[in-house]
């Protein structure tokens, strides 16, 4: 995951430092030596991620998060504060000023990357909701707002705690806001310690790494790969000596992790984080009001219509950065759907209908967005992908579809069903949406000719090199 991070300090050797780490592992760096310096990157710059010491002359980091945080641009960037271990009492200070997180000095490689990836995550989801909801507000539509306050955020958001024995799960839960709901569970035993997790139903999960009769690694991974859980987040305790295990685990699917003794304000700091990318992402996953969905949704399929999908390509197109990755569209098309209609009626059609989209929405990430065009074709755009894995997405689709019978109304047994899909590319070079989609259908129409049921990528002759 490749992002522009700003880097303030005071101190040169401390930006170089960070800067030369973080351009080793491919991030942008831009950098900032003062309070003042820092919020005119900010606004010059536009980071994903912004690196703030606290102590500096003038402006403090602070009043740089302050700042930043009251300003509607701004308030949603990220902020890990970086502080010495002698400021670890400010850290109360740093969340009422609205830091997201904080990083000790010296910086370890494995805390710097893990707070990253996770803030990243967070701020990815929050840039598509705060675009949808922009494109919302041009259709005439009115959303809730994107920042929920901290209350709004933690309520009811439930938290499970699994650590050896049920006292020590339940002093962690003690410490944690009590909007939260929290399940204390006793790791300790052979019983099948993924479906007790699962049985409370979590939004996050805080596993402590030590677990005597469990390897918490693989239930880490089983969390992934288990239905139920398949989108908690995962927080880890560890101590200071497993940190070596620590990038391992955050590669198996933990989200994060916090070293023992977690101090409170420290944990609380996590869970928010962790609060706020599932509140966020499940609002992008359709959590939608009635009002947007009437005014932006197919009847029948239950995705995003023709018009909403128009205006959101064109907003994705005005906010994107010249340098990212490229938007890809899909043009889906259902062959010889006319068939359906013909041999098995309407009804059976409409049935093909539902169960395609149903399975393109099932198969995205949460980042992207499928819509109904017309009739039976749909497209898919992903705000940010290389022409890979945009093709690897459209194959996916492809299989999702062609692999598995569609069952239809009355007597009819299920039916195979394929669909044939154009890819284009646009990293700002096309005219207009138009263009696009005339790309990306033209790739679809070869497809049909070259046999269906197979992606095609349109061939774009650009007009300048
Ligand atoms: P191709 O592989 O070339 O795409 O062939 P096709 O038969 O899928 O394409 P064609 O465009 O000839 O037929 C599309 C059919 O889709 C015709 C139309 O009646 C049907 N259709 C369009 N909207 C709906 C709908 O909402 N419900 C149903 N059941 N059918 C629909
Ligand atoms: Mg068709
Ligand atoms: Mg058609």
């Amino acid at each position: 995951m490749s992002a522009r991070v700003l880097v303030v300090d005071d101190i040169l050797v401390n930006v170089r430092l960070l800067e030369a780490k973080l351009a080793a592992e491919y991030y942008e760096v831009v950098t900032a030596q003062s309070g003042q310096e820092a919020l005119d990157k900010v606004q010059a710059e536009r980071p994903d991620i912004v690196l703030l010491d606290i102590m500096m002359p003038g402006m403090d980091g602070f009043e740089v998060c302050r700042r930043l945080r009251k300003s509607p641009e701004t308030a949603h960037i990220p902020i890990i504060m970086v502080m010495a271990l002698s400021e670890q009492e400010d850290r109360v200070r740093g969340l009422e000023a609205g830091a997201d997180d904080f990083l000790t000095k010296p910086i370890q490689d494995e805390a710097l990357f893990s707070r990253l990836r996770s803030l990243l995550r967070l701020k990815m989801v929050l840039d598509e909701l705060k675009l949808r909801e922009e494109t919302s507000r041009e259709l005439g539509v009115e959303t809730g707002a994107t920042n929920l306050e901290d209350a709004e955020l933690m309520d009811g958001l439930k938290v499970s705690v699994v650590t050896d024995d049920a006292s020590d799960a339940a002093e962690v839960c003690a410490t944690l806001p009590n909007e939260l709901v929290t399940t204390p569970i006793a790791a300790e035993g052979e019983a099948d310690l993924v479906a007790r997790i699962a049985a409370s139903t979590p939004d996050i999960v805080i596993l402590d790494l030590y677990l005597a009769d469990h390897d918490a690694l693989r239930i880490a991974a089983q969390l992934r790969s288990n239905e139920a859980t398949r989108f908690c987040a995962v927080l880890l305790l560890a101590d200071q000596g497993d940190v070596a295990r620590l990038p391992k685990a955050l590669e198996l699917g933990a989200n994060d992790y916090l070293i023992k003794p977690a101090d409170p304000s420290e944990l609380l700091a996590r869970v928010k984080i962790q609060a706020r990318y599932h509140r966020y992402r499940d609002r992008l996953r359709g959590a939608y009001t009635e009002s947007v969905s009437q005014a932006h949704t197919d009847a029948l399929t239950g995705l995003f219509n023709r018009r909403y999908i128009l205006r959101h390509i064109e907003q994705l197109r005005a906010h994107r950065r010249p340098d990212a990755s490229p938007i890809a569209l899909i043009m889906v098309d259902i062959d010889h759907f006319k068939a359906v209609n013909d041999t098995f009626g309407h009804d059976s059609g409409d049935l093909v209908l539902k169960e395609v989209a149903h399975r393109l929405g099932g198969n995205l990430r949460a980042g992207d967005v499928v819509a109904r065009l017309g009739g039976e074709e749909f497209i898919v755009v992903l705000p940010s992908a290389e022409q890979s894995v945009a093709l690897s997405v459209a194959e996916r689709l492809r299989r999702a579809v062609a692999d598995k019978l569609i069952a239809l109304n009355g007597n009819n047994d299920p039916i195979p069903v394929t669909i044939s899909l154009g890819v284009t590319l646009d990293n700002g070079k096309a005219d207009s949406v138009d263009t696009l989609i005339k790309q990306a259908d033209d790739a679809l129409y070869r497809a049909k000719r070259e046999g269906r049921n197979r992606v095609v990528l349109a061939t774009v002759v650009s007009a300048a090199a």
